[in-house]
């Protein structure tokens, strides 16, 4: 019987299930609701495009492809205010009301905005779509000053794009270390005496406090530790929250099925509780939150294979890969025959002024605990960390500072699939 699967989300999530669906259903209706203005775009390349690496049209090229190839029915600048999930219906902001025989929450997140005094003083940015990126693109001028706040993989990405325009930078870290999430202090301390070589002041333990406008149209910002910058604007990036529109009303009292890992089965999102809102969408093994209402990517909380619990893991390959699996589930016709989302392990890669680094699952260990240790080898430009739990391979780190060492780099494939064995291995 023909179905009908409404998409809420034009990211890697939503795509990727509508492309499962419309090949293995090639009968069915799919619509795609996003609230950008415009085509579904590559979210990653945001910051190549800054950096003038690439096109426009080749930024929009992968969304294009995956539309036209599938022949989607794709509705932008509709945002969707409700889901009523016992009418399997979606309240749209311009009216409209729609009905499905299943529905996708791919809503992806939203960086966290800054709230200091003077936080929404025009200069001050966040990056995450491309109206984001034209609106900084607008203001960078060559040879202007630049502060970044917060030491993640989207501060650096910008950063190397703002040297481009050979922009003097200035970046506030309110942790003792940059990348804290994805490399130990070693690494970490490799990164940042590249960014100390290419002349980007990195200040630690500290945090802009307060904006104020100054002449020439650019911004007065004051630290924690009295530090006066003046800069022409400020990329705030320090991490992003997860995109709900489940309607509370209408929200079940139980999750359909067991959710995974060590969470509650209780309601995922307590009414009154914003933090636990900032949890994403807790899902079961099925990435099912409630029935024929699936969630995949930056959205959903999915169950981490390494640390064996359901966690938040916003990262493009992970919205793919569960996007694909939601659309096989919302295919299919027997709702006894669901697959099981096996769980993810995160993974970074990136390369930043010729260093090369790819990590994934636990990078830091519990000191002084007998059950986990950790094998490091420094040989040359590169650097190899890995950490076992009970010997059983839980992450690793690798590093290579000479950008043609792809042989150190490939280890990641097959430690990669160690860590999947042992984890999925649980005897
Ligand atoms: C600058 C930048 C660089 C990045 N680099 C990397 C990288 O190198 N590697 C990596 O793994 N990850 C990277 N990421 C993260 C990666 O882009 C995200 O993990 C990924 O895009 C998540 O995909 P998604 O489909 O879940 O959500 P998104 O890509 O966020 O898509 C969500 C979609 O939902 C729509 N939407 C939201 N709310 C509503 C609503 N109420 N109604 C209708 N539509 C709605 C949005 O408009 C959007 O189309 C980067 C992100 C940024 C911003």
């Amino acid at each position: 019987m023909k179905k009908r699967h409404l998409i809420i989300g034009a990211g890697n999530a939503g795509l990727s299930a509508a492309a499962t669906i419309a090949r293995l259903k090639p009968e069915d209706e799919i619509e795609i609701i996003s609230d950008e203005p415009w085509a579904p775009y590559c979210r990653c390349l945001l910051t190549y495009y800054l950096e003038g690496k690439i096109t426009k049209e080749r930024l929009f090229a992968w969304g294009e492809a995956i539309i036209r190839k599938n022949r989607l029915n794709y509705h932008p600048n509709e945002r969707v205010l409700s889901i009523d999930s016992n009418n399997l219906s979606v309240e749209c902001e311009s009216g409209s009301r729609k009905r499905a025989d299943s529905i996708l929450i791919a809503t992806g997140s939203k960086p966290f905005k800054p709230d200091f005094p003077g936080a929404d003083l025009p200069g001050i940015f966040t990056l995450r779509t491309f109206n984001d990126a034209l609106a900084i693109k607008q203001k960078l001028k060559p040879g202007g000053c630049w502060a970044v706040a917060g030491a993640g993989l989207v501060s650096l990405k910008t950063i190397i794009a703002l040297r481009q325009y050979n922009i003097k930078i200035d970046l506030f870290v309110s942790s003792k270390r940059i990348l804290s999430q994805v490399l130990d202090s070693y690494a970490a301390g490799l990164a940042a005496a590249k960014l100390d070589e290419n002349r980007i002041a990195i200040h630690l333990n500290e945090e802009i406090t307060s904006a104020e406008p100054a002449a020439g149209d650019q911004l007065k910002l004051t630290s924690n530790r009295g530090r006066e910058s003046l800069v022409d604007g400020l990329l705030y990036a320090k991490g992003v929250i997860p995109i709900n529109p489940l309607a509370q009303a209408n929200a079940p009292d139980n999750l359909s099925r067991d959710n995974q890992g060590a969470e509650p089965v209780n309601h995922p999102e307590p009414r009154s509780d914003s933090s636990k809102r900032q949890d994403g969408i807790a899902l079961d093994s099925h990435l099912e939150y409630s029935a024929n209402i699936f969630a995949a990517g930056d959205a959903a909380r999915v169950f981490d294979l390494v640390r064996g619990r359901s966690e938040r893991l916003p990262l493009w390959p992970l919205a793919g890969e569960q996007g694909h699996l939601a659309g096989r589930n919302m295919a299919t016709t027997r709702p006894g025959s669901l697959y099981d989302y096996p769980g993810a392990i995160s993974c970074n890669a990136f390369s930043f002024f010729n260093l090369d680094f790819i990590s994934a699952g636990d990078r830091v260990i519990p000191q002084d605990n007998p059950d986990w240790h950790s094998d490091k080898t420094i040989r040359n430009d590169t650097y190899c960390r890995l950490n076992f739990h009970k010997n059983r391979l839980k992450g690793f780190i690798l590093s290579s500072a000479n950008h043609n060492n792809l042989n150190h780099l490939r280890k990641s494939g097959p430690l990669l699939a160690r860590i999947r064995r042992e984890a999925l291995d649980r005897g």
